[in-house]
């Protein structure tokens, strides 16, 4: 019988119970509830890491300007500028969240991990993390299904959508899935990955969902960036062994309370924060106007 990821606790005794990794709880999961052979599951990972890393590359080679003009090919020149605030590492993992999310805003292919809001954080971890540590893509693959095994458990206690628990769940929830990820990739114990998924979610706990002009552009690929960001930050300090003190599994409770206290404007509607600022409202009059503009004549 496999596991069914509604708690970090359990997940992490039915792995110690068993002598398992994460990894292959959640691979059993989906061999035993799915009835997924265990090579299409890893052909679905390969496929889906390929598309990341395609998503990273397009964003930098292709023009990334959306309708509403709101993205210009930001991710470039981030990528290319002479000089790092710290190293070149993380000026790379910042321009590669941006340019995989401004792919999403441009209407390009992106993987939804776990949604297209946050699709720019696990390609913008991922890629840098295999490439600053030299892991293999099986390697990659094994972090991708703890990431998936951390959804889960996020999905059931709370929610993974904007619309539902506001950005702490959408863009929250992939940097906490990232950054266990990155632990369990670099040898973490089960506590040190579900610490780091404590401690991001406690850094991401109470951002609100409030897309400007309602278009999924402004402010979220840079809050893509900074959560790729959080997901390192919080991955090097589970790490060295400092602990959540609050435990995942409440840290999860906290931002389903959270959720459940956040006005409707706050939850994807474009009625708050950003969006209604001075300036998200002028660029949404704009948006309304461009869409009208470009409707087709009723006559022809
Ligand atoms: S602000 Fe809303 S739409 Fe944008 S990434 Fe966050 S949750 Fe998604």
């Amino acid at each position: 019988m496999a596991y069914l990821f509604e708690t970090f606790e359990g997940w992490k005794a039915y792995c110690e119970k068993n002598g398992i990794s994460l990894a292959d709880s959640v691979l059993e999961y989906e061999t035993q509830q799915k009835g997924t052979p265990k090579e299409k599951i890893y052909a679905g990972l390969e496929k889906a890491y390929s598309v990341m890393k395609e998503a990273v590359d397009t964003g930098f080679t292709q023009d990334m300007t959306s309708n509403s003009g709101m993205i210009n090919n930001g991710a470039k020149k981030v990528y290319n500028y002479e000089k790092p605030v710290l190293s070149k590492e993380f000026q790379n993992l910042v321009a590669r969240a941006l340019s995989a999310k401004e792919v999403n805003s441009c209407m390009g292919r992106v993987v939804a991990a776990p949604t297209a809001g946050a699709s720019g954080i696990l390609p913008g971890v991922l890629y840098t993390l295999q490439e600053l540590h030299d892991l293999t893509d099986q390697q990659i693959f094994d972090g991708m299904l703890v990431a998936a095994g951390i959804a889960l458990i996020i999905e059931r206690s709370s929610s993974l959508a904007g619309a539902v628990g506001g950005c702490q769940a959408e863009t929250g929830s992939a940097a906490a899935m990232a950054s266990g990820a990155i632990v369990y990739c670099l040898g973490g114990s089960y506590d040190q990955v579900f610490d780091a998924v404590g401690i991001t979610i406690q850094c991401m706990l109470g951002l609100v969902c409030d897309p400007v002009a309602g278009l999924v552009e402004v402010p979220c690929v840079v809050r893509n960036a900074s959560a790729a960001a959080i997901a390192n930050s919080s991955a090097q300090i589970a790490l060295a062994g400092l602990d959540s003190v609050i435990p995942a599994d409440e840290c999860v409770q906290a931002m389903a309370e959270v959720a459940e206290s956040m006005e409707t404007r706050y939850k994807e509607t474009a009625l708050g924060g950003l969006a209604a600022t001075k300036t998200g409202q002028r660029i949404a009059k704009q948006v309304l106007i461009q869409d009208i503009e470009i409707l087709p004549d009723e006559e022809d």
